[in-house]
């Protein structure tokens, strides 16, 4: 597969990056300690298009091709240090504006896609709840239709975004018999005054500065015209809008992934012990090799997810293969980095701390390592 890429996509990621450097990092660790999201800082990733990469422009988008915006997303990981907002971005675009874009009836995605797109309302995946996460289609959340529209009662958990979102991508059973096939639907639903209610908010290892919380769904009324795609459609559109949330994600991880390769090379260059640079050890040197190659395998397998997406229906097994390589090894990047930096790279003042927080929730979101891992199997017939 040829990855030449164009001048077009080259300019786009070094402005990205560019921006992402110039205007999102400053006072990372502060926002960090104080488990702060930025409302100002995605307003201006929304004026970046960030928050709209794929969409076509008619709906507010900037029209991208699935791998460029892989590179965009990549990019993005690379130049912002903040891996909580990527991660914010990332939830709302992939798992929210996606799934409107894809399968949301003309009516709904003039309606709500370019106010998605540029970020002024941020929106909130409702999937999982209190009881079942990994088996979700099991969900508890009702949806009973009635006059014009459905009654829809549950309890949402680990919502990212949920604290401060406007409207949810919910999904409930409307025939809990069937499950994924056919029992499922995908509704858009608004926040407050008769829309959904935010309940716990969480405190968690890393992604401080991505807010997530329950969300309860208390007898509210959705009319039809918020449902999204069709009545029972809701496993298909939640299976798509993972598949593009198991490569476009990990494409911001490969940028997070360079910038620790980066450091540890420079750290080991200038760190001396023993009367010489530590990268003269090949114990320390062959850690970082590892990381580099782990780096350009995990972009060659993202990269080719990316090609796929949105076009052919085995990409789900790639878009497994790339979410479980491509997480595991930037959590074991990040560990590695600990480890070259020695005692500072345990210390907070050090980026690479942060990072690894930040990167276990990678082998857990959007499905854990071990579902990845059932999903190939059942591909290949297991
Ligand atoms: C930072 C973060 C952000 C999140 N954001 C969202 C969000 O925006 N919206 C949303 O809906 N959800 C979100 N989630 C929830 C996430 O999707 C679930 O946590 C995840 O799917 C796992 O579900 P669980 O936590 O209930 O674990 P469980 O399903 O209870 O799993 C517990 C353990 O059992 C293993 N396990 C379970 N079933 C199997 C099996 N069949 N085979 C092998 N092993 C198995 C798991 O791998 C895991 O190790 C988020 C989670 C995190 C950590």
């Amino acid at each position: 597969m040829d990855f030449n890429l164009s001048q077009e996509q080259k300019d786009l990621s070094a402005q990205i990056v560019a921006f992402a450097q110039k205007a999102l990092n400053e006072g990372i660790e502060e926002r960090d300690r104080a488990r702060a999201f930025s409302r100002e800082l995605w307003d201006l990733c929304g004026e970046m298009g960030l928050q709209g990469l794929p969409v076509p422009e008619e709906y507010g988008g900037v029209g991208l091709d699935p791998l460029t915006s892989a590179l965009a997303l990549e990019a993005f990981g690379y130049g912002c240090r903040d891996g909580g907002l990527v991660f914010s971005v990332c939830a709302h675009l992939l798992a929210c504006v996606v799934p409107v874009w894809r399968f949301g009836n003309e009516e709904l995605k003039k309606k709500w896609l370019p106010k998605l797109c540029s970020g002024e309302l941020i929106a909130v995946n409702a999937m999982t709840e209190p009881g079942t996460g990994s088996d979700a289609f099991a969900m508890r959340t009702r949806a009973v239709p009635e006059e014009g529209g459905f009654r829809i009662n549950g309890t949402k958990t680990f919502a990212s975004n949920g604290p401060v979102a406007d409207v949810a991508v919910l999904y409930a059973a409307t025939d809990p018999e069937k499950k994924y096939h056919g029992g499922i639907t995908a509704f858009l639903v608004e926040r407050g005054n008769g829309g959904f209610q935010v309940g716990q908010k969480f405190e968690k290892m890393g992604l401080h500065t991505a807010p997530l919380s329950e969300l309860v769904f208390d007898d509210i009324f959705v009319p039809d015209a918020n449902v999204i795609g069709g009545v029972g459609g809701g496993g298909t559109i939640f299976n798509e809008s993972m598949e593009w949330e198991r490569v476009l994600i990990p494409a911001s991880h490969i940028g997070t992934s360079e910038r620790l390769v980066e450091t540890c090379v420079s750290y080991a260059r200038t760190r001396k012990q023993y009367g010489q640079a530590i990268g003269k050890f090949q114990a320390v040197s062959h850690r970082i090799v590892d990381m580099k190659v782990r780096l350009e395998a995990a972009r060659l397998l993202t990269y080719r997810t990316a090609t796929k997406l949105g076009k052919r229906r085995d990409v789900g097994i790639d878009a497994s293969m790339t979410k479980l390589y491509v997480s595991e090894s930037l959590l074991e990047s990040a560990i590695d980095a600990v480890r070259v930096l020695g005692g500072y790279g345990y210390m907070s003042e050090y980026e690479v701390e942060r990072t690894l927080r930040d990167s276990m929730a990678g082998v857990i979101y959007s499905g854990t390592s071990d579902v990845q891992r059932n999903v190939v199997a059942a591909w290949l017939g297991l």
